[in-house]
């Protein structure tokens, strides 16, 4: 029988095995893939005390890039594996995370290439009166160290997210990865290592969000945060921060509109996917579906029978689209929920039923406007279907909700689609697609609720930098 595997704290280097022990369960099997320690409060503090002193000596931008691009060679050689390890851990799909190993490997292919591209601006000074002989330019330089706390549900990408652009940018970091999914941040943090990262720019901190997360918020000397995660978080950590920045990427409860003119089997087919994926654990998961009601019918068909066509199950198994949800409780609340609905009046078209750690592609029509499955993020493979007559009336309920990360609209006509550009109050629109699009490369964040700050190498790596003004002045002539 093979020992299961141990998994530290990282602190300058060394691995430290002595915290308190914290099984790492297969999401699907219950299996015990490893024993995770978490941090003591003196190893956050002993974390922090190395990256404060790596940060004093930033690395130059070539040694950035080539590090961050060792990585993502790694991670692109090393895929299958990783993807089963990350499979295991969260229970996503293997094809799921697949997928997420190709997108780790452009978030940290970016984050090198935005390490030579990190520049600041010239000023254009001489315009200002009395200002003719002088110039000036900014600089960005590191913030210094990095706090990045993250979240289970994309356990490596959503890490790369956070610590590719935090080097790129001349800083150290620290990561406290969720207790569900910490296998995934310690690869990473070994793969940095062998790429020659010096010890005291990466710390990986183990364990809850209080304390260990807590006590990393309030050290001081923490210059920036960077945290994924639900809304509730999100704004405790936020409220810690005092006069320290961060990027806060919160929950959503994503609204996606079809339109009567839009291709509406390839809209059900891309709502199915967008809905589903992940078992709908993604934080611009398809949750509100505004369906006009001439198309209503029609919809509903290709929408069920996408649904009907998704495999349940192993998520290791090749075959299977939806894998397990994080836990029980989650699965639980998830069918809390679809029945309260039901039982408030809500018509459930497909799906409903929770094995276990499971929860079946669920399709709810007739929901009531109060009902918690469309005002609260639900974070499952559940989707409401609600349709509307009146376009303005559906970007006022798309809006209708505290968030605002991402919305989609399926239509031809220009004019609807760049009016829900202008109205839709949310970090993203999508159109002809899901909220559920994303590229690695592009700007993602939300407003209201769902956070603020930008995500995506250029943005966060500019985000975690101070701009500097520089202004020149000519020396005086003269000895004296
Ligand atoms: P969570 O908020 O429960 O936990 C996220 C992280 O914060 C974990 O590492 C946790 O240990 C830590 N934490 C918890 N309380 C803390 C505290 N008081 N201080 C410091 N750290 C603390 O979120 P989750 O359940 O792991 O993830 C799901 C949530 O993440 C959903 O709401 C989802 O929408 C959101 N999410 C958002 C994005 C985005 O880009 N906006 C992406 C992915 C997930």
């Amino acid at each position: 029988m093979t020992a299961v595997p141990r998994i530290g704290n990282l602190i300058n280097g060394e691995w430290h095995f002595d915290g308190t022990e914290r099984e790492v369960l297969h999401k699907y099997t219950g299996e015990v893939l490893a024993i995770a320690h978490d941090a003591t409060p003196a190893q956050v503090t002993d974390a922090v005390t190395a990256a404060r002193k790596a940060s004093e000596s930033p690395l130059n931008p070539y040694q950035r890039f080539e590090i961050l691009s060792k990585v993502a060679d790694a991670i692109a050689r090393d895929k299958e594996r990783l993807a089963l390890e990350v499979c295991r851990e969260s229970g996503l799909t293997l094809k799921d995370c697949l997928g997420d190993m190709d997108r780790a490997v452009e978030t940290m292919r970016t984050s090198a290439e935005e390490a030579k591209r990190i520049t600041g601006e010239m000023v254009p000074i001489a315009g200002a009166p009395g200002f003719a002989h002088r110039m000036a330019f900014t600089v960005r330089y590191p913030v210094g160290v990095v706090g990045a706390i993250t979240p289970f549900n994309s356990p490596l990408n959503t890490v790369a997210h956070k610590v590719g652009p935090a080097l790129a940018a001349g800083n150290a970091v620290v990561v406290k990865p969720s207790p569900f999914t910490p296998i995934a941040a310690a690869s990473l943090c070994t793969m940095l290592l062998e790429a020659g990262l010096p010890p005291g720019f990466i710390g990986l901190l183990l364990g809850p969000g209080d304390p260990v997360g807590t006590s990393l918020v309030d050290d001081e000397r923490v210059d920036f945060f960077t945290f994924t995660g639900s809304t509730a978080t999100g704004k405790a950590i936020s409220a810690r921060l005092g006069m320290r920045r961060g990027t806060m990427e919160c929950g959503n409860v994503s609204g996606t509109i079809v339109c009567a003119d839009a291709n509406v089997r390839d809209a059900a087919e891309q709502c199915a996917r967008g809905a589903f994926r992940k078992a709908g654990q993604v934080c611009t998961s398809v949750q509100r579906l505004y369906v006009h009601a001439d198309i209503l019918e029609e919809f509903l068909g290709h929408l069920t029978t996408a649904a009907s066509t998704l495999v349940v199950g192993d998520p290791e198994d090749t075959a299977t689209d939806i894998g397990p949800m994080i836990s029980e409780a989650a699965a639980k609340r998830a069918e809390e929920w679809v029945n309260e609905a039901v039982a408030q009046g809500a018509r459930l078209i497909h799906g409903g039923q929770r094995d276990g750690v499971a929860f079946a592609p669920t399709i709810l029509t007739e929901v009531p406007s109060d009902a918690r499955v469309v005002c609260e993020e639900i974070f499952a493979p559940v989707v409401s279907v609600i349709p509307f007559k009146d376009f303005g009336e559906a970007l006022r309920v798309v809006n209708d909700t505290p968030y605002g990360l991402q919305a989609g609209i399926f239509t031809r006509d220009l004019n609807q689609a760049l009016e829900a550009t202008k109205r839709l109050r949310v970090g993203g629109v999508v159109i002809n697609s899901t909220s559920s699009t994303r590229a690695d490369l592009m700007p993602y964040g939300g407003v209201k609720d769902s956070g603020y700050g930008t995500e995506g190498p250029k943005y966060a790596a500019r985000e975690m930098t101070e701009e500097r003004l520089v202004l020149l002045e000519p020396a005086k002539d003269g000895d004296r």
